[in-house]
């Protein structure tokens, strides 16, 4: 199968297997888990952030974020194509109180800074208070698109002048900043906290890291043991995570040439109507146009034909590029789309 569903499917590499294997362990409830305690310090390093926690997944990590900056009744200002908003079954209003204050995503993953501003709730008996601006980067459902650095300084300036902090789901933060070519402290000088996915381009089996300041993280970390999420041994976990921050960013440079190389070749597929220009980084959304099959059946027929992509009812379908896919996979993709489609 060539699986194009997702970078979440990526298998750990026999160096992540033999780092487990051999990791040295202690309780993390306790703090005394040493892989744990490195990776963090390593996390915390490259974001250049106080301090770093290891959590199960970034839906962990962005309700963590969400119950720490915003307490019960207020309000978080967040897109309306956010992985918050849509795909975490509700978390921070079910489990935090807290509630969603949606506005557009353009198709850059930005939300205009004139909207938040308008956004930003005044003193007000009737009001609840804006307490976070939430933002995704990479933006999943807006092509993958990495956020401009100026556009992130911005929302944090205009936060902070309101007394607002600023959230980064950075699910996919090492693709951004491989397409814009900077360091992730760069991109988060003036932002509050972040999460990111180990285990998405990074290859990890499981895992993902918060980061902010000491204080910060020491709440999430009470946090985390409140929602079940005080994992014991996870140096087993953490040992493949140092292997994703030491050994895997460099090669996200190839998922995103691959997905250059899947797109053009699908441009030209008869039946396949896609902006070539969005994609950025390693995530490619098309919709099939042709007059004889739907876009259900392309998916199906392509299953067949061994290789996995994701449909979003009907409206689009979307192909993500990993570790798992090689150049020889994606000239194989083109060339069976090409023939379903003939
Ligand atoms: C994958 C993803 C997450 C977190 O997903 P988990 O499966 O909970 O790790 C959060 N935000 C974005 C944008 C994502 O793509």
């Amino acid at each position: 199968m060539i699986d194009l569903r997702s970078d979440t499917v990526t298998m750990p590499t026999s160096t992540m297997m033999e780092a487990i294997s051999n990791a040295k362990l202690g309780d993390d409830v306790y703090e005394e888990d040493p892989t744990v305690n490195e990776l963090e310090r390593l996390a915390a390093s490259m974001m250049g952030t106080e301090s770093a926690l290891l959590i199960s997944s970034g839906t962990m990590g962005n309700l963590i974020a969400n119950l720490i900056h915003c307490p019960r009744g207020t309000e978080v200002i967040l897109g309306d194509l956010s992985h918050t908003f849509l795909y975490e079954n509700g978390g921070i209003s079910g489990l935090g109180g807290i509630h969603s204050h949606q506005l557009p995503n353009n198709d850059d993953g930005t939300i205009d800074i004139e909207k938040i501003s308008n956004a930003i709730r005044t003193d007000d008996v009737h009001f609840p208070k804006t307490k976070l601006i939430s933002l995704e980067n990479t933006h999943n459902k807006c092509y993958g698109a990495p956020l401009d650095i100026n556009y992130i300084n911005s929302v944090c300036d205009l936060a902070h002048e309101n007394n607002i902090s600023v959230h980064m789901d950075g699910a996919r933060l090492f693709n951004a900043c491989t397409a814009l070519n900077i360091a992730p402290d760069q991109v988060l000088a003036n932002v509050d906290s972040v999460t990111f996915c180990l285990s998405k381009g990074l290859s990890a089996p499981m895992g993902s890291i918060l980061c902010g300041t000491s204080k910060f993280i020491n709440n999430a970390r009470y946090i985390r043991k409140s929602i079940g999420g005080g994992m014991r041994q996870s140096g087993i976990i953490a040992a493949a995570g140092i292997i994703s921050l030491k050994h895997m960013v460099n090669r996200i440079a190839d998922d995103h040439e691959n997905a250059q190389l899947l797109a053009s070749g699908l441009k030209d597929i008869h039946g396949i109507d896609i902006d070539v220009t969005k994609v950025k980084t390693n995530i490619i959304f098309f919709n099939i146009t042709h007059d004889s099959i739907t876009q259900l059946e392309f998916v199906k027929a392509a299953k067949e034909r061994k290789i996995l992509l994701n449909d979003y009812n009907g409206k689009h379908c979307r192909l993500v590029l990993h570790s798992g896919i090689s150049k020889n996979d994606v000239e194989k993709v083109i060339l069976e789309f090409n023939k379903l489609l003939s």
